[in-house]
């Protein structure tokens, strides 16, 4: 099948209490393949009056179908969720390739990280519990587990369809219901899935999709007084937004406000492995993650042969499609593209040294997208915006250390606290690093995340944990109940 006859067959309605419609004043919005910059799709644009009716069909289900099932049953819904993910892993992934860019490689891990999100809350479901308290042989005193209620998740575009099993799978696992406001940029994964859950049985109303502007849809989604917690992730700025919204509500949140992520290579680090580990950390998704390893902080005696072995390595990455698996993929948008070299420019001009790329691209044979250059800069200066302000792009600052202390005190350098790396063979340097990194995730020597281990920032990267069993605190509410006997 054509790629172009797969993405007819993609919904780009509104998804509400398990039906599709169209935005009550018919307006939609286009999507577009950021490798050569042409409209994919047309999707729709939830009105106020959509995302109303999306709240008052999660609202029902929360009270009824998803309240009253039973624990196992629900379980056994979002494990069946994650089979037909598996099994539509490839029209997935090529429809998530083609409306974020990213390499086809990626996306297919995407897709898989997706379905590994449902089997894991999936089989929690019938695990959540509360206490018993000692209150004395004449009193009773227990904890009753509830779900919070109507769950709003606001999706970024770099991980559209991760993302959105991040926050919906230990979700509807505690037992709330969803609504999620997938990017502008990248709605379509989010759509598909909503076949797949309606698919494994999942009542309606439970999970639903009203795409649209930030400003607008996003923004009256998290008015709406009947949303008990707000999932953000995305740019600090919007983070404060949503914060206020949500607090005229009262409504709790979980901010995932991205970072500016050191990774720390000492002098005695196994150099292939660090240097394995930075290219990922910072040339994954064209540097397109919140979590990025984005500040390579780097040791002295150790900093000119990383620097070389980077150098080299980034020179050498060609551009191309996501969908034909180039080593790197196009940014997102023009507007992410001007971002960019916004900032590297304004680096340059400041005299910051730019040791590789430092410009746009134009693959061969691709007419229009929006690529950028892997680009390495060494920066002295610890105070220079480029090292403290998130990029969001293939961009990565080198800052030498003297020494682990040193390296510790630039690493704790701005004012973000999302992840961060240190290698190093010295157990004591590694574990103190641990100890005194202001960030929610540590990475010794390696650079990887896992959907098992609880996600999450500190500072301006925010708070809230997402993935592990800790993500179900965020939708769970507890009942203190005592009895006098
Ligand atoms: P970016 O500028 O990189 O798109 P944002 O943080 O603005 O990052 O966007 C992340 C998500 O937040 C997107 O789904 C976007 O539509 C949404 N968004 C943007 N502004 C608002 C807002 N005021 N209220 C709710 N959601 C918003």
């Amino acid at each position: 099948m054509t790629i172009h006859a797969k993405l007819k067959e993609i919904r780009t309605d509104i998804y509400i209490d398990g039906s599709w419609r169209p935005a009550k004043d018919g307006r939609t919005l286009p999507t577009f393949d950021p490798a050569t910059g042409q409209e994919l799709a047309r999707v729709a644009v939830a009105s106020a009056a959509d995302v109303a009716d999306a709240v008052d069909a999660a609202r029902r289900a929360v009270k009824g179908a998803w309240r009253r099932m039973l624990p196992a049953e629900r379980g056994r819904i979002l494990m069946k969720a994650a089979g037909i993910i598996r099994r539509d892993s490839t029209k997935l992934s090529t429809v998530e390739s083609l409306d974020s860019g990213k390499p086809l490689r990626e996306s297919k891990g995407d897709v898989e990280t997706t379905a590994r999100y449902f089997e894991y809350y999936a089989g929690a479901v019938d695990k959540i519990q509360g206490d018993s308290l000692p209150l004395g042989i004449d009193n009773v005193g227990m904890t009753v587990v509830e779900p919070l209620g109507v769950t709003a998740h606001i999706i970024p575009w770099n991980y559209p369809l991760a993302t959105t099993a991040r926050g919906i799978a230990p979700a509807l696992a505690a037992g709330c219901t969803a609504i999620v406001k997938p990017a502008e940029e990248t709605p379509l994964t989010a759509l598909m899935l909503a076949e797949i859950l309606e698919e494994a049985g999942l009542p309606p109303g439970v999970y639903n999709v009203v795409p649209g502007p930030g400003e607008e849809t996003g923004a009256t989604l998290v008015a709406h007084p009947d949303v008990a917690h707000v999932t953000f992730t995305g740019s600090v700025e919007t983070g404060r937004i949503v914060m206020k919204s949500a607090a005229d509500h009262i409504a709790s949140v979980t901010l995932e406000l991205g970072g500016k992520s050191p990774l720390v290579v000492l002098d005695d680090a196994d150099l292939d492995a660090a240097v394995e580990g930075a290219l990922k950390a910072i040339y994954t998704n064209a540097g397109q993650v919140c979590a990025a390893g984005s500040r390579l902080v780097v040791e002295q005696g150790i900093a000119e042969a990383m620097m070389a072995r980077l150098r080299q390595a980034a020179a050498g990455i060609k551009h191309g499609r996501g969908l034909d698996d180039a080593p790197m993929g196009p940014v997102a948008s023009e507007v992410q593209l001007s971002r960019i070299s916004g900032m590297v420019e304004s680096a340059r001009k400041r005299g910051v040294e730019v040791l590789v790329g430092g410009n746009a691209v134009k693959p061969e044979g691709l007419e229009g997208g929006w690529y950028y250059a892997p680009t390495i800069l060494k920066c002295d200066d610890a105070n220079d915006a480029i090292v403290k302000d998130e990029v969001f792009g293939p961009v990565l600052t080198v800052q030498v250390a003297r020494d682990a202390d040193h390296a510790l005190e630039l690493a704790n350098g701005t004012d973000f606290g999302l992840v961060a790396a240190i290698y190093t063979a010295d157990i004591t340097k590694a574990m103190r690093f641990m100890r005194d990194i202001e960030a929610g995730q540590v990475f010794i020597n390696h650079f990887f995340s896992s959907i098992e281990v609880p996600f999450g920032g500190v500072k301006h990267s925010g708070f809230g944990r997402e993935r592990g069993l800790e993500a179900l605190r965020a939708y769970s509410r507890v009942k203190g109940v005592t009895v006098r006997i």
